[in-house]
């Protein structure tokens, strides 16, 4: 039934939004000499939407986004050293290791002898080309595709350069937002990870889509038996 399996890659084959939440904490700690209240600095998460316009998803529009914030909620006297601290936090984020969920390999090993695998992932292209560098993973996918958003015509624009039928394609990923809706709404298949952390702006409500073609299963490794039982 299935001619591609398609995969997201940040908390969906490695782990990513951990690292977001410590710079989140480090973020706070900068700031924390410049008597701010707390509330105005969590704000970091809707400047970055505010800014995904400009910037796009990834750690750049993070690190942007919070020298933004500091520069307003410290009425612009915010310490340059402070701002290093900043940007070299966002290069600890560029450079961290790459940390993969348990079973993402053998999971790999097992569906790429089923199916030709592509890699779907938004975000810098230079930190998404390094961390599947560095994860040993890329002989795996047929297809790497770096884009700067899932929107449904971003996967149109894929599935028909790759002459695909949206029917015999499905993509799995942690994001209703990214990986399921848009996906979804070509007439594709979609499995989710329920359990995977997800950055709070990913998650869509699937309310309004019609669901036939959507599982859910809580992690990676259960990926190719919710494949095979949609097969048979
Ligand atoms: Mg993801």
């Amino acid at each position: 039934m299935f001619d591609w399996i398609a995969f997201d890659a940040d908390d969906t084959l490695w782990k990513n939004e951990e690292e977001y939440l410590h710079g989140r904490q480090v973020f706070l700690q900068i700031l924390a000499d410049y008597n701010i209240n707390q509330d105005a600095l969590e704000r970091v998460d809707e400047f970055e939407v505010e800014n995904i316009q400009y910037y796009g998803y990834g750690v750049m529009s993070f690190a942007l986004s919070m020298i933004e914030l500091a520069i307003e909620l410290t009425g612009e006297r915010i310490h340059p050293g402070d701002i290093r601290k900043l940007l070299n936090l966002a290069k600890a984020m560029l450079t961290a290791e790459v940390e993969m969920f348990d079973g993402v390999r053998q999971l790999l090993e097992e569906i790429s002898k089923k199916y030709p695998l592509m890699l779907i992932t938004k975000g810098d292209l230079f930190h998404q080309q390094r961390k599947l560098e560095e994860s040993g993973l890329v002989g795996f996918f047929q297809a790497v595709e770096v884009v700067s958003d899932k929107t449904p015509e971003v996967y149109r624009e894929i599935l028909e350069r790759h002459k695909i039928d949206p029917q015999r394609f499905i993509m799995v990923g942690n994001s209703l937002r990214s990986d399921v809706i848009p996906v979804l709404k070509l007439g594709a298949w979609a499995i989710y990870l329920s359990d995977h952390l997800t950055w709070s702006h990913e998650d869509d409500p699937l309310a309004e889509i019609s669901q036939d073609r959507y599982r859910e299963v809580k992690e990676i490794s259960q990926v190719l038996n919710a494949v095979e039982a949609l097969e048979n």
